[in-house]
């Protein structure tokens, strides 16, 4: 299937061919009286340091290949930083020496960031795409571009790629092909670059379906003479015609080219002889108001198809194409297809997006020009319908609300989508959950960063992780995918159960020692039936938390030493001192669950809303403490345990505060004043001088949570005669 790609009758220039600088320069000097070439002809050199003694697989210099995209870019009419961008396009891929830095230095952050993007491109995996993961990576690919130039460079790149594909083995001919007729022909379609999309598909086409191919181009120079003569035939009259009605208008008819013809063929299931409209008629006149008078002469002259009329000026496409199009019975009474358009928007029909850099010398964008780009950025967003103004409105308002996602590569080149906001964490869990839970540290392009940066669109994320890595609880806080947190959470659950298991054994062994028991007695189906525990585990764990007492198993177990506890209730809790609030378990859930027996640590008292941390006490339940309470440090790590507030809190809590101030009169009755709003209650008030002749104040507030404590201090500290505004606690102090 190997072969040379034949050009169609309207192949581009420099198709195959050797582009040497100096065309380069001098189309760009004709294109852009005045621009810097010699940005140019240093990227020429630099590139030719760069890819010096590469070769292509064709045996040509490998310079040749960005020659030839530079030329492509130049054929468009794009300015300097765009034509120079093509010329290094692969130096930072290719050449190990080169960098983003080093290309910034020497070319511009304008020049840099176009080839960084190429490359990111370039790093990305296509194969194997799924026509929806297509519509993604097409999606991703406008996305992460702020600058669309990268979008054109990539397409010139794989254009001569495309032009050049003779060259390549057969199997990634064909792959090279399907990537470019899923990704790059569409995305030249949508960015209205109709001259490029039409070359890529035919390109792909001649590839993929060579035989199809080979037909249709044999049949369109079989029935040539024939068909020319009927096209001259027709833009005669229609010339005569318009110029009856004063008319200034350029008509020309030009074949379809071969992939649109095989499209119709195979979507309508059609052969090449029932195909009657080969050719497109186009009128190209110099005002909006010809386009409408040219319309009513062709309607007539030739009886109008109904329902073929489009009025794309009125209602442009959401590419920004313009034009009239109809549908009439023509001479020999075939049907035929014509556009009437305005020079302005043939040109943009011809070139889409790239029309916006062909004046321009590398100039600022214009905010009508952002706006234009943004718009055009919605137009990937778009799935179907072009031609519903509706869809287009919503389209261009989701993409100004977009960013609630941002999409990232893995390595591979691989696309992550993920919520905007995201760090490596996300990342890590949205490759596997193992890979979450023993990620140790990451990579974004290349440089070891903290797991809790942000990522950015087109960031490429790598993850390190260890066999021994495990979650930290920090990353609750940054993780941004619910995915991630999901499993994290689990990750806590399931590991704090197994704590609670191994603990709860531990403590019924010791009983079980101490009462002379053998421990095997516990593996007694009968005692967890009688308590309500489907295996040993459950009850290990629930004897942990508190839920169970011991006393309670070991009068099952040995009924003759222990004495029934009154009432025997099934899962009562196990003894606890009377002092301890019973009632704030219902606040508090350990290790996500509320019917955990709790008792608030009197060395820190935490009140709802901080950070607590919960510790399994000997038979006592689980106390909880503050997460910055000193005492943890002394206390073994293998018994803490997760503990929240639960949302609902009726009750309200003591709290210790201590205020320092400048010594003044009436300044406790001014505290007051400032804390009685804010606090549920006062519960006790204290003023004293200290020997550097400060005011100390402590007082007992009653408060619902931290927030409503916070909002007590801040009050505080914006009186000037505060010094400190802290909380104490009494235990330590
Ligand atoms: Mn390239």
């Amino acid at each position: 299937m190997a072969g040379e790609y034949i050009p169609l009758e309207d192949a581009p220039v420099y198709g195959g061919q050797l582009v040497r600088i100096e065309e380069i320069i001098e189309s760009l000097t004709k294109n852009h009286p005045g621009a810097d070439v010699t940005l140019v002809q240093r990227a020429y050199i630099y590139a030719a340091g760069a890819h010096q003694g590469m070769t292509r697989r064709s045996g040509e210099p490998y310079l040749n290949h960005p020659l030839a995209v530079a030329g492509i870019l130049c054929d468009m009419k794009l300015d300097v930083a765009s034509v120079a961008a093509g010329l290094l396009h692969d130096t930072i891929e290719d050449n190990p020496e080169v960098t983003y830095e080093d290309v910034a230095k020497k070319f511009g952050k304008e020049v840099a960031d176009i080839v960084d993007g190429v490359t990111k491109i370039g790093k990305m995996n296509f194969s194997s795409a799924t026509e929806r993961k297509a519509e993604n990576l097409r999606k991703m690919i406008m996305a992460m571009m702020t600058d669309l130039r990268v979008i054109l460079v990539k397409l010139a790149d794989r254009l001569n790629n495309m032009r050049t594909l003779g060259f390549m083995p057969e199997h990634k001919q064909s792959a090279i092909a399907t990537e470019t007729l899923d990704i790059f022909a569409p995305l030249a379609s949508r960015l209205g670059i109709h001259k490029i999309q039409t070359e890529l598909e035919d390109l792909s086409l001649f590839y993929l379906e060579p035989a199809a191919y080979s037909e249709i181009r044999l049949n369109l120079s079989a029935g040539r003479s024939d068909r020319q003569q009927y096209v001259t035939e027709v833009i005669e009259y229609l010339t005569r015609r318009v110029q009856e009605f004063k008319i200034k208008a350029r008509i020309e008819g030009r074949p379809k080219h071969i992939y649109s013809i095989w499209h119709k063929m195979r979507d309508q299931n059609l052969s090449f002889d029932q195909l009657y409209d080969l050719t497109a008629f186009r009128i190209i006149v110099d005002s909006i108001q010809d386009c409408y008078s040219a319309l009513g002469v062709i309607h007539s002259v030739f009886k109008a198809i109904p329902g073929r009329f489009k009025d794309y000026i009125n209602m442009p496409k959401a590419n920004g194409y313009q034009s009239l199009h109809t549908a009439v019975i023509g001479p020999r009474n075939t049907r035929m297809e014509v556009q009437i358009r305005t020079v302005d928007m043939h040109n943009y029909a011809e070139n889409g997006v790239a029309a916006h850099w062909r004046y321009k010398n590398g100039g600022a964008v214009s905010s009508e020009e952002t706006q234009r780009i943004t718009a055009l950025r919605s137009i990937l967003n778009w799935q179907e319908n072009l031609d519903n103004p509706d869809a287009f409105l919503t389209s261009v308002k989701d993409s100004l609300a977009e960013h609630e996602s941002i999409y990232v590569f893995t390595p591979a080149g691989d696309i992550k989508d993920l919520p905007a906001g995201a760090c490596p964490v996300d990342f890590a869990y949205s490759i596997h959950t193992m890979v979450g839970h023993n990620c140790v540290g990451a990579k974004v392009n290349g440089v070891i960063v903290p797991l809790r940066q942000k990522l950015q669109n087109g960031d490429i994320v790598e993850v390190m992780t260890s066999r021994n890595g495990t979650p930290s609880r920090d990353w609750l806080n940054y993780a941004a995918s619910p995915r991630a947190k999901a499993r994290i959470r689990q990750w806590f659950a399931a590991e704090e159960r197994v704590k609670a298991v191994d603990f709860g054994h531990e403590m019924l062994e010791k009983e079980m020692r101490k009462a002379g028991l053998p421990k095997a007695k516990l593996a007694n189906q009968e005692l967890l039936k009688n308590l309500g525990y489907a295996n040993l585990d459950e009850l290990n764990a629930a004897v942990a938390f508190g839920k169970q007492s011991i006393r309670q198993i070991m009068q099952i177990l040995a009924p003759e030493k222990f004495k029934p506890e009154t009432p025997a209730e099934p899962r009562h809790p196990a003894g606890h001192d009377a002092g301890a609030a019973p009632d704030y378990a219902r606040h508090i859930l350990v290790s996500g669950q509320s019917d955990i027996f709790t008792k608030l640590a009197k060395c820190c008292s935490p009140i709802p809303g901080e950070p607590i941390i919960g510790y399994i006490t000997q038979g006592h339940g689980v106390s909880i403490h503050s997460a910055t309470c000193v005492s943890l440090a002394g206390l073994d790590s293998d018994r803490l345990i997760s503990a929240s507030w639960s949302d609902q809190q009726e009750q309200l809590f003591d709290v210790h505060l201590q205020v320092r101030t400048e010594n003044g009169p009436g300044l406790l009755l001014s505290v007051l004043n400032i804390i009685s709003p804010l606090a549920e209650n006062i519960l006790e008030a204290h003023a004293a001088e200290d020997a550097g002749g400060d005011g100390v104040m402590s007082f007992v507030l009653a408060v619902k949570n931290q927030s409503q404590f916070n909002s007590v201090l801040k009050a505080l500290k914006e009186i000037p005669a505060v010094k400190r505004a802290e909380r104490i606690f009494p235990e330590k102090a």
